[in-house]
């Protein structure tokens, strides 16, 4: 039987992840500031902690795991990682956790050790013409991400490479874009434009408005949860250390998001465009490298994955669950 370590087993990607490794047959450690908010946890074990304490990292990389999954960070959506008040924090505590898992992971070393660093990390220079971002994996350099969780995440990126190379960890980087789905934050103030935008429209009357930071012609591309977690598997498994893109190649603007979702609601909801922290102009995950390396693509389309997390918002809302 594997024995599988995954940290941030306690957020959105981590329990997917978790579940998806119990259903595998896996023997699962999680671990994670906090306990999944939506969803029983099936760990075997589910080790409190903050890894940002090397002590902790010590306690829980006490033996050889077959796989290691470090999507524990300091997350969230525009609202958090764009007005520049969470900066510090984001870049301390996220930093310290990858420093840690590092050096704890040399002592018994590891069968493969999966890092998720992030689209963000691209600079801002490509990705200001909404109709053609730039986002192939070697346009990374020279760096300028639009904010310091992108350069937390380079920096990290760059932590993983050189353990590899010096130490002989078997790392594996994946850049994630946009990953969305049931059971991710919808109402704390982390939540990312796709889980923000359902919430509004299940919450809006029909023929009523809701909010939209900025004109909304900025492009995104969103990837489902479930699919998020088969290239994350396979690059894990894989010869292959990356960094690689996982995202979606569908891009829409976040007005036709809104379009999208409300036509899922059966609501005639109108836009009211206002101020708000945006990133960049443009993003969408090129993927003719994870094609080629992993002969992984993505194969469901945006609606379907947006019509799961719709009717699990819309619940939440009818429901009057809170986030916090
Ligand atoms: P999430 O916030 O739901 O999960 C991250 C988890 O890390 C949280 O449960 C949090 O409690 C935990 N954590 C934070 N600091 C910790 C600490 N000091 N000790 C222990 N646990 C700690 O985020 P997610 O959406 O599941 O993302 C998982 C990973 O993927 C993150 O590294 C994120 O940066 C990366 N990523 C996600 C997306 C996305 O769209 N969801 C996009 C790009 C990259």
């Amino acid at each position: 039987m594997k024995r599988i370590l995954v940290l941030g087993a306690g957020g959105f990607i981590g329990g997917h992840l978790v579940r998806r490794l119990k259903a595998e047959g896996a023997w699962v450690r999680g671990v994670d500031l906090k306990h999944p908010r939506y969803d029983v946890c099936e760990a075997d074990e589910f080790v409190i902690g903050d890894l940002h304490e090397q002590s902790l990292c010590r306690q829980i990389l006490d033996q050889r795991f077959d796989e290691v999954y470090q999507l524990a960070a300091d997350m969230g959506g525009a609202g958090y990682v764009f007005t520049g008040e969470n900066d510090a924090v984001i870049m301390q505590n996220s930093a310290g956790i990858n420093l840690n898992v590092l050096e704890c992971c040399r002592r018994f070393g590891a069968g493969s050790i999966f890092y998720s660093s992030s689209a963000c990390i691209y600079p801002e220079y490509n990705q200001t013409d909404p109709d053609h971002p730039d986002c192939r994996e070697d346009t990374a350099y020279p760096a300028n991400p639009d904010s310091d969780y992108g350069w937390e995440k380079l920096f990290s990126e760059r932590l993983f490479m050189a353990y590899a190379r010096n130490f002989g960890l078997p790392c594996h980087i994946g850049r994630y874009h946009n990953i969305f789905g049931p059971q991710g934050s919808w109402n704390d103030g982390r939540e990312k434009s796709p889980a923000a935008i359902c919430r509004k429209v299940a919450m809006a009357e029909d023929g009523g408005e809701i909010e939209v930071w900025g004109d909304g012609c900025q492009t995104r591309s969103f990837l489902f949860v479930e699919e998020c977690l088969d290239a994350t598997l396979r690059l894990t498994r894989s010869d292959f250390a990356g960094p690689v893109n996982i995202g979606s190649e569908e891009m829409v603007t976040i007005n036709q998001l809104v379009d999208m979702v409300a036509e899922l609601a059966g609501k005639r909801v109108g836009k009211r465009h206002v101020p708000g922290p945006l990133g960049v102009r443009g993003r969408c995950s090129h993927n003719t490298l994870i094609s080629q390396q992993l002969g992984w693509a993505p194969s469901m389309p945006l609606r379907q994955g947006l019509a799961q997390t719709y009717s699990w918002i819309e619940t939440q809302v009818r429901l009057g669950r809170t986030d916090g």
